[in-house]
């Protein structure tokens, strides 16, 4: 598969497809983290004197909606503030076009000098990007001389930007490649799937079963044990007998609970007691049950510290951890300890590539302070679960791999 450093960039007119979706409150940027993470594919594009032409979605536009409506989704996701961002960043200003085609477009590409980027309006804003439609995608296309897809977090889909730009630019002979975010996200998560090296353990949470039944199929061979945690694992107690008080649990989803554990011959590993409240919201009873069992009209709120040490014990020595969904609800601090403990145990092993899948999991490890401790924290949520899936597959790296 291309690299960004594998193409001729220099004097080309370099269309480079970034996640530039960030959280923005009234004009402001709440987290430039994703803008920060496109830094260096950009930078490198620069330094080797290719005109950058930016892309990238934010937020959601329905083009079904009455034209008023979609007149405001627009207003409110206007990427024009990211430019300012970006150019501060870059210490280099990156010029804002306000058009995601037409005369305004050409002519700032046009007049694009080797070394220069500019940002164009929010992809969404056509109605085709969504469709992955061939006319806006060939339009694109025929406006680059190379497409860079640098945006991991958008890869499960195959849209206009991510997928029609590269397939037409192919076809007509145009050098595509990955930058090199989407390069480590790739490689990172690609070792979790691959599992050449064991002892691999696998830590499985967050609110529902159903969110991770192909996730849970997908690492049941690969991986030699499978812990669980979060809202998951009282679906899975449940399937066994224990009481689960008023848990959160998917009662559609019990059998296949059940038969999950039938055939993962020991390998899923369940918590052995609990940390419990009587309301989650405003609680007068908190504390850890003795074992499995929650206890009549009991809320199960994170992991127990029995099944912090049997955890942390079961992660002693491994070679591969890959992690995806917290062990509680971590977004209260006094539920957050399960999840804490267990960055905290993975912090500590050493020779041991350990990854972080899935957006909640990532902004857990992010806001304990631990991202600097795992090897790969993904930037992409459904991504990171979908490449886990699809056995290392995503629309948007085959379109450039195949
Ligand atoms: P990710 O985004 O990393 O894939 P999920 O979206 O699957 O993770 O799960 C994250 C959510 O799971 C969090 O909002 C967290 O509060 C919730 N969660 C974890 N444990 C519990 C629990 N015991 N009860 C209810 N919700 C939980
Ligand atoms: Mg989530």
């Amino acid at each position: 598969m291309n690299k960004v450093y594998d193409i001729k960039v220099n004097n080309k007119v370099v269309f480079v497809r970034v996640d530039f979706n960030v959280p923005i409150k009234n004009g402001v940027i709440t987290n430039d983290n994703r803008i920060i993470q496109a830094l260096p594919t950009i930078k490198y594009l620069l330094e080797n004197n290719a005109k950058v032409v930016l892309m990238s979605h934010l937020g959601k536009i329905k083009h079904k909606e009455a034209p008023e409506v979609v007149e405001e989704a627009k207003k409110k996701n206007n990427l024009a503030p990211v430019a300012i961002r970006l150019s501060e960043l870059l210490n280099k200003e990156v010029k804002f076009i306000n058009a995601t085609r037409g005369s305004e477009l050409e002519i700032a590409i046009k007049e694009l000098k080797a070394g220069e980027a500019i940002l164009m309006q929010n992809t969404r804003y056509e109605k085709g990007e969504e469709k992955n439609d061939p006319e806006l995608s060939a339009y694109w296309a025929n406006l680059c001389d190379a497409y860079v897809n640098d945006a991991f977090g958008t890869c499960h889909r195959a849209h206009a930007s991510t997928y029609g730009i590269p397939q037409f630019a192919k076809e007509a002979n145009k050098e595509v490649a990955i930058g090199y975010l989407v390069e480590k996200e790739v490689n990172s998560l690609r070792k979790c799937i691959e599992a050449k090296e064991h002892p691999y353990v696998a830590i499985l949470g967050g609110a529902k079963v159903s969110d991770k039944i192909k996730i849970i199929e997908g690492l049941l061979p690969k991986a030699d044990k499978i812990l669980i945690g979060g809202a998951m694992a009282y679906t899975f107690l449940k399937s066994l007998g224990y009481n689960v008080g008023n848990s959160l649990v998917e009662e559609d989803r019990v059998e296949f609970a059940k038969e999950m554990l039938a055939k993962a011959n020991g390998k899923i590993i369940l918590p052995v007691d609990h940390l419990v409240v009587d309301n989650i919201e405003n609680y007068s009873v908190k504390k850890y049950t003795e074992d499995q069992n929650i206890g009549d009209g009991l809320i199960g709120v994170d992991v127990g510290p029995k099944t912090i040490e049997k955890y942390a014990n079961e992660l002693i020595g491994s070679k591969v951890v890959f992690w995806n969904g917290p062990m509680g609800i971590f977004e209260k601090d006094e539920f957050a300890n399960g999840t804490l403990e267990i960055c905290k145990a993975i912090a500590k092993l050493e020779n041991c590539f350990s990854c972080v899948g899935g957006g909640d999991s990532a902004s857990a490890v992010i806001k304990l302070n631990f991202a600097d401790k795992f090897s790969h924290v993904s930037t992409g949520g459904g991504a990171s679960a979908e490449i886990i899936e699809n056995e290392g597959h995503l629309p948007g790296i085959d379109i450039i791999e195949g």
